[in-house]
């Protein structure tokens, strides 16, 4: 792989405004005939697309990866695997400019084990020759492509954020404080696409068709699954809300995140935590927020008692709008915040939310 890295400074510090302006990019420029070469590259290229679901239900983020697919060009494949996932191929069937849809039903997927998944993404490889393999940069897509690139030998390419080229690749470093653009060599390119950087594909127009995956023993000694137990909520989903509410520990209890929740109730927003108002035992861990947490990208982000250290900020600083409320008007949330409140969040927060 060849590398280059723009060095970003904080990426929407106004202090840095003129680092943003002016990236420092080592990447050789493309020249329209290396242009050209690309653009004829991509008619050759043939895209399988792993989807995430419930077997009831398709996540967002196997939509997006779809945009990311169409974006290398040539011929688009959705892997639909599961024990019942019949419903799931008639939803991505809707979804304009897919090839064919193949469709795995086992009961040696039942929980989406890695360990069962990977021979099967390996024989579909073997059998139609992809020249990318794409999943969703989610916990799903992260313990699975890791376990492709190993059995095919290649490196994989994680959290992609943007495509420049069927064999060039943006994602971001150093806690998103660096952009690092990679030429990769490898045969086959596998890789996790950031959902929150590639817009939803529409699940309206298409009618791709569907087979049947490569057959196989699927069933794995290495793992088995149990059970699960999943957080049930009414709020939007963290990562596809169009408003989040984050509390941190300027909460200083769980029982105070009710504060948010009723300033979330009003918004229809989702509501997330600084790892500092999760480790404290204020939330649970699925409402993190951050660098080893979720990233989201709401049209809305208001940050409530959060410091804005730059692991929280690389959750959550592509958000359009960022409201910040924050005692300590030195706090560095304020650097990121286009709207910025310096007061004391309980009673801040119930006056908002009284006047929403
Ligand atoms: C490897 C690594 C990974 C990490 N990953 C993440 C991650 O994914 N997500 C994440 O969030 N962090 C992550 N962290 C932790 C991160 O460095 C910070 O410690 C954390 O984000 C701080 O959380 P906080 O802002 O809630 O707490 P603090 O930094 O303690 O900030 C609390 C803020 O609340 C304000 N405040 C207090 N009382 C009030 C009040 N009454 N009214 C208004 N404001 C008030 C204070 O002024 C302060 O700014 C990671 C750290 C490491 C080392």
């Amino acid at each position: 792989m060849e590398h280059s890295i723009q060095l970003l400074g904080h990426l929407r510090c106004p202090k840095y405004s003129s680092i943003r302006g002016t990236m420092l990019s080592v990447f050789v420029k493309r020249g329209s005939s290396s242009r050209n070469i690309s653009s004829l590259l991509s008619r050759f290229q043939s895209t399988l697309v792993i989807a995430e679901h419930n077997n009831e239900k398709l996540l967002p983020v196997t939509l997006n990866a779809l945009t990311a697919a169409k974006k290398l060009g040539g011929e688009v494949t959705v892997l639909v695997a599961g024990t019942k996932c019949g419903p799931i191929a008639e939803q991505v069937a809707k979804a304009p400019g897919i090839a064919k849809i193949l469709v795995a039903e086992n009961e040696a997927f039942k929980g989406f084990l890695p360990e069962s998944l990977t021979p099967l993404v390996v024989a579909s490889q073997k059998q139609f020759n992809f020249s990318h393999i794409l999943a969703g940069a989610t916990a799903f897509g992260k313990s699975l492509l890791p376990r492709i690139a190993a059995k095919l030998d290649v490196s994989p390419i994680s959290d992609v954020i943007d495509i420049k080229a069927p064999d060039t690749f943006v994602r971001t470093i150093y806690a998103g404080n660096a952009v690092l653009t990679l030429k990769a060599k490898d045969p086959v390119k596998v890789v996790s696409v950031r959902g929150t950087s590639f817009e939803a594909a529409k699940l309206e127009g298409g009618s791709a068709k569907s087979e049947n995956a490569p057959s196989g023993e699927y069933k794995t000694d290495l793992a088995e699954f149990v059970s699960q137990e999943l957080s049930k909520s009414d709020r939007p989903e963290l990562t596809s809300a169009k408003v989040v509410v984050s509390g941190g520990r300027g909460m200083k209890s769980g029982e105070n995140f009710k504060l948010l929740y009723d300033l979330a109730d009003k918004l229809n927003a989702a509501v997330g935590a600084s790892r500092a108002a999760v480790d404290a035992g204020y939330v649970p861990n699925d409402l993190q927020v951050g660098q080893t947490g979720k990233i989201v990208a709401p049209e809305l982000y208001i940050a409530v008692g959060i410091s804005g250290a730059i692991q929280h900020l690389a959750g959550m600083k592509d958000s359009k709008t960022i409201v910040a409320i924050n005692k300590d008007p030195e706090a560095p949330i304020f650097q990121v915040a286009d709207h910025g409140l310096v007061a004391d969040l309980f009673k801040a927060v119930p006056e908002l939310t009284q006047k929403l």
